[in-house]
């Protein structure tokens, strides 16, 4: 069966370092997070207080302690690709592969063309270029090694098509913050809320008020603790 079949996600007494004697990042931190529910992660010190960490955290690509479930099933019981394979992070500066734009949305070849370029659609691609811009991507467009041939913003895109593509129930975008301008932020932000459906789950790193605002819960991070979790209009 296709899991996390609905999204939900709990954290209970979650805490995270990057080597095994490197200082903790994050410190026992709990929350819950309905399936379907979207949920604008903000921190009160300007940089380092752990919300890249998190996200991290959240797929174990760090060290962690405490525990992490989806759909009730505890994130150290399952297979790590498999875990890997259904969450998706956007980072805050995604690494591609090198090869075509194609061979990077479906690396198994699983899909046909119509369903690449309609994920590609809702991600966004489209509305920043034009039928007949030369330098246009495509699926044929080759990445060079990590994506350096294309911006940032781009690149945020593309993995959130991958995300559409894999029908991922749970999404996590990392903002970019001065490496994206504001025309591709807005595109990200209009396809998050327009394309998903309420049916994916979606925490998303804030870095502008509005992206904060538009959420159904708000969670703070102050130094690797939380220093808020709820509603905007409760806090
Ligand atoms: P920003 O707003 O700048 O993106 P952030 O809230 O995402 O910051 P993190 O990147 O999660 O913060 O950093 C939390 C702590 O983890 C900081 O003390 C930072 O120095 C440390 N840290 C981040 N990345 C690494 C790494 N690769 N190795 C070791 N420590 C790291
Ligand atoms: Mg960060």
């Amino acid at each position: 069966a296709y899991w996390p079949a609905s999204g939900s996600l709990r954290v209970e007494k979650l805490s995270a370092r990057y080597s095994a004697d490197g200082p903790r990042v994050l410190h026992e931190i709990s929350f819950e997070v309905k399936a379907g529910e979207r949920v604008g992660i903000g921190s009160v010190g300007r940089t380092g207080s752990g919300k890249s960490s998190l996200t991290l955290s959240l797929l174990r690509l760090i060290l962690t302690e405490g525990k992490v479930y989806y759909d009730g099933i505890a994130t150290d019981s399952v297979n790590l690709d498999a875990l890997r394979s259904h969450i998706t992070i956007i980072p805050q500066v995604p690494e591609l592969l090198s090869g075509t734009l194609r061979q990077n949305l479906d690396p198994f070849s699983q899909y046909d063309d119509a369903v690449l370029n309609d994920s590609l659609r809702a991600a966004g691609l489209f509305s920043l270029q034009s039928e007949t811009d030369e330098g246009r991507i495509t699926l044929d467009s080759q990445i060079a090694s990590g994506g350096s041939n294309l911006s940032v913003g781009q690149r945020q895109i593309l993995a959130l098509a991958r995300a559409i593509v894999r029908q991922s129930k749970l999404l996590i975008l990392d903002e970019a913050t001065s490496a994206i301008d504001y025309e591709t932020d807005e595109v990200i932000q209009k396809s998050l809320r327009e394309e998903l459906g309420n049916d994916v789950t979606l925490l998303t790193i804030a870095h502008r008020l509005q992206t904060i605002m538009d959420a159904d819960k708000i969670l703070v991070l102050d130094a690797g603790r939380i220093a808020e979790f709820g509603s905007p209009a409760d806090l």
